[in-house]
Order: structure tokens, then C-alpha cells, then sequence
């Protein structure tokens, strides 16, 4: 078991990569705080979990206000007595979303609340919890648009995911001495709600395709194992990276036939 006795607060747990990863974790030997705003879906994470044996709690938190991560991380202490793995992983990416010119000051202020100040204020609390643990891993999930641009506008999803990628790796450094590590998981494409709902018509998917080398999305279990890795000890001198989980389009100048 590569999580024995840990304590993991996993932020977007009811769905995709934090459901997934929650799961994994909890087999792994995890206590797990379930963090969400979707209530029903994530209190199921929570006592499937518990279901099959494990631990684990669900919380009600939006990751976008600071009284509410506060209290997450809160209730992560109290019910387990510590914390060592901080998964800010919970984002959003909006329809609206667009190139510059079009796209509404109100949807760049809400999707830098969820997608970035979020990271910043799970990590504002999460880590003195982390150094009255000893230490422990932070990752946050920033995307392949972090590091790459994308044809296809979504300005504010990406400005907020390259914001979370350079916060890691500053945090990476500050803390590195205090046994706490801070990676940045950057997924591909995936075959979740928030992609597909993003791409909602055949046309949208197809474009995205052509660009993908192993022509298919990635699922959010591909994206659990890769935390897994970075939450374990497994990972033990990998800090500050860029964990780019993308089935190779960063590699890609031109996709294979
Ligand atoms: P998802 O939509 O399946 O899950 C996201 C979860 O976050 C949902 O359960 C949702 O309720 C929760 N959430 C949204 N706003 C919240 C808030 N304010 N407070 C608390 N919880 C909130 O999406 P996913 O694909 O699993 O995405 C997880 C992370 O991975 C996100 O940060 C996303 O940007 C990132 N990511 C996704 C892809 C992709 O293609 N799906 C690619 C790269 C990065």
C-alpha cells in the first residue's frame, strides 16, 4: 500500500480526476477528504469509498473562497489529525471562454477564482497543516495548456493554468527544505465532463483529435495513476516538475498518419 496511513484531501473529488483519484487513493491505503460542491456526487464518493472498506469524509467546500478552504483543511485535521497529501486538482472550464475580444471580463474573474485563486488559497491553508505533519506532496493540476497555447480560444482557462504551474514551482522551492513537495499534474486532453461539455458538437471533438498521437482523449484513471505516483513515496526527489500526462502532444510537430 502506497499510501498507508495518510491523510489526503482531494479537491474536485466528484467527478473525473479527483473521483478517480480519490478511489485509487483510498486503495492505496488514503483517508480521504472528499472536497466538492456538488453535494450528492460527492458525498457518493465519500461512502463508496467507506463501502468498500476505506476511509473517508466529504466536505462542501467552493475551492474559489478563502472561509471555505480554510475550513476544508480544517475538517481534514479534525477528523483524521493531520493532513500529508493537498490534491488542488477542482477547476472549471467555461463555454464562454474565448479569445481576447470576446471573452467577458466576468468569465476570466470566474474562472482565475476557481482555476488559480483556488490553488493559491488551498495552499495558503493546506500548508502549515503540511509542516505539523512534517511534510507531504502538494500537487496541483494545471493542463498542457500551461505550456503550450491553444488554436482553439480559451484564454482565461489557459492564463489561469499557467498561473497555477509557475505558483507550484515557486512553492516547489520555498518549501523544498521542509520535506514538502509541490508538482504540477499537466493532463492532455480527457474524456471528461468538463472537456466534453467544452466540446459539445462532433466538429469540436474532431479538431481536437487530429493534434492527439495516440488518437484518443485521456481518461481521468490515467490522470489518478500519475497522482498516485506524485502522493507516494514513490516520487520521493521529484519536485517542481512539470508532470505533463498528455499521451505526447507536447512532443508532436506533426501527428503520424
Ligand atoms: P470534471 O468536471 O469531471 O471535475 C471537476 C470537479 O470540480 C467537479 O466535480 C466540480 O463540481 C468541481 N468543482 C468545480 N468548481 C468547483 C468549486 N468552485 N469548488 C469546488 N469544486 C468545484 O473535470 P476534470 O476533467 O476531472 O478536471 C479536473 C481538473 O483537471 C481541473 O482543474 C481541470 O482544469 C484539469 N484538466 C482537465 C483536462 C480535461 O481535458 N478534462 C485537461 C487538463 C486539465
Amino acid at each position: 500500500m502506497r499510501l498507508k496511513d495518510r491523510v489526503a484531501l482531494i479537491t474536485g473529488a466528484a467527478s473525473g480526476i479527483g473521483l478517480e483519484s480519490a478511489r485509487l487513493f483510498a486503495t492505496e491505503g488514503a483517508r480521504i477528504v472528499a472536497v466538492d460542491l456538488n453535494d450528492e456526487a460527492g458525498e457518493a464518493c465519500a461512502s463508496r469509498i467507506r463501502d468498500d472498506g476505506g476511509e473517508a469524509i466529504y466536505v462542501h467546500a467552493d475551492v474559489s473562497k478563502s472561509s471555505d478552504c480554510k475550513e476544508m483543511i480544517d475538517a481534514a485535521e479534525k477528523e483524521f489529525g493531520k493532513l500529508d497529501t493537498l490534491f488542488n486538482n477542482a477547476g472549471i472550464m467555461h463555454s464562454a471562454d474565448d479569445d481576447a475580444v470576446n471573452t467577458d471580463e466576468k468569465i476570466w474573474d470566474l474562472t482565475m477564482g476557481i482555476n488559480l485563486k483556488s490553488v493559491f488559497l488551498g495552499c495558503k491553508y493546506g500548508i502549515p497543516a503540511l509542516q505539523r505533519a512534517g511534510g507531504g506532496s502538494i500537487i496541483n493540476t494545471a493542463s498542457l495548456v500551461a505550456v503550450m497555447g491553444s488554436g482553439a480560444p480559451q484564454l482565461a482557462y489557459t492564463a489561469s493554468k499557467g498561473g497555477v504551474l509557475a505558483l507550484s514551482k515557486e512553492l516547489a522551492i520555498v518549501h523544498a527544505k521542509e520535506n514538502i513537495r509541490v508538482n504540477a499534474l499537466c493532463p492532455g486532453p480527457l474524456n471528461t465532463e468538463l472537456l466534453m461539455k467544452f466540446l459539445d458538437t462532433d466538429e469540436k471533438k474532431a479538431r481536437r483529435m487530429v493534434h492527439l498521437p495516440m488518437g484518443r482523449f485521456g481518461e481521468a484513471a490515467e490522470m489518478a495513476k500519475a497522482a498516485l505516483f506524485l502522493a507516494s513515496d514513490d516520487s520521493s526527489y521529484v519536485t517542481g516538475s512539470t508532470f505533463l500526462v498528455d499521451g505526447g502532444i507536447s512532443a508532436a510537430y506533426v501527428t503520424a498518419e
